[in-house]
């Protein structure tokens, strides 16, 4: 199914998002925890691509697997910083034959010492390539409430993301916010371009602080001193942050759905537990019909 449908529709919308292994030792694990994710019956699932391209079959397989066996609608990522545009199509035409009719298109993170792309400097390139391949994909995009840490202000990252929605991206996913109103200014300005298209809202429970660290050092997003005060009293209690970013990330969800942004991306983490955590905190908001 395409997600731009699954997004028309009244209902509240519950995705997760996993990624796959860097070596293949992992591949068997990465595929059990998604598997038990996929086998909660989420809206859909995102499986993320490696910006160097290496880890493409572990994506392309999980995602098949997901979708074949569980039965659940796949987002496939893709990214193009180090392909050239043949690698790329014919990703797409791999992509298209294994049967997922939704593409997750992004640049990638600059590689600092790998090969960059002669072909695709920014995801606008890529998704208009992919749009003039196939006119009937559903294809998604990524934002940033925080802004892009290489964008030199707000404003001018929103006339880009304008370019990928021009371009032909029908949805938008967040990256991770932890503040409620940086997401609400931010969708504010979104309409204000003249951006109508859904933007889910990613959240990611943090259960590590390294988890935190790593995300914040990588994405600039802001941290707001409440969390901040959790993740300090509770990260060197495993259990208890476990529990508190999930309980955190549950009221930011509740908070999102009151005022009316019913479509909630989660960055699972690969882990079905996290994953479960949500859906047990949120089992008479997001009903099982709605799941
Ligand atoms: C929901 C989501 C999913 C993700 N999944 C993955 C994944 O699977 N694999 C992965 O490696 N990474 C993933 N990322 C991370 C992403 O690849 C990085 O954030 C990357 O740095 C930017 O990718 P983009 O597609 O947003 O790029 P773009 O939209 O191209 O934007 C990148 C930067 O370039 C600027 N820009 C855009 N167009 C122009 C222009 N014409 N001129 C000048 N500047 C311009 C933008 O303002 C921004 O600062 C994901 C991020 C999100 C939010």
């Amino acid at each position: 199914m395409k997600i731009i449908d699954i997004l028309s529709s009244e209902k509240i919308t519950l995705s997760f998002e996993v990624f796959p292994p860097k070596i293949n030792s992992n591949y068997k694990s990465v595929l059990e925890a998604a598997e038990k994710i996929a086998s909660f019956h989420p809206d859909f699932m995102s499986v993320t691509y490696g910006a160097g391209g290496g880890t493409s079959e572990y994506t392309l397989n999980i995602a098949e697997d997901i979708q074949k066996i569980h039965n659940v609608t796949v987002l496939p990522h893709l990214t193009c910083i180090s392909s050239s545009k043949s690698h790329i199509h014919d990703m797409l035409h791999r992509i298209r034959n294994m049967g997922f009719e939704n593409i997750m298109a992004l640049r990638g993170d600059v590689p600092k010492d790998g090969p960059i792309s002669q072909e695709y400097h920014y995801a606008a390139e890529l998704i208009q390539d992919i749009r003039e391949i196939d006119p009937n994909i559903c294809i998604g995009g990524a934002c940033y409430p925080d802004g892009h840490v290489e964008s030199a202000n707000k404003n001018e990252d929103i006339g880009h993301i304008l370019e990928k929605v021009k371009a032909g991206c029908q949805f938008l996913t967040t990256q991770m916010f932890f503040d409620n109103s940086v997401y609400y200014n931010y969708l504010y300005r979104l309409r204000e371009k003249g951006i109508t298209v859904p933007v889910l809202a990613g959240i990611m429970p943090i259960t590590r602080k390294i988890q935190l660290e790593r995300s914040i050092s990588l994405s600039g997003t802001s941290i707001p001193s409440r969390f901040r005060a959790i993740v300090d009293r509770f990260s060197n209690d495993p259990g208890a942050m476990m529990q508190a970013g999930i309980i955190y990330a549950a009221e930011q969800i509740i908070d999102l759905i009151a005022n009316d942004c019913t479509h909630i991306h989660v960055y699972s983490m690969n882990k079905p537990e996290v994953a479960f955590g949500i859906i047990k905190a949120l089992s008479s908001i997001i009903r099982p019909s709605s799941i």
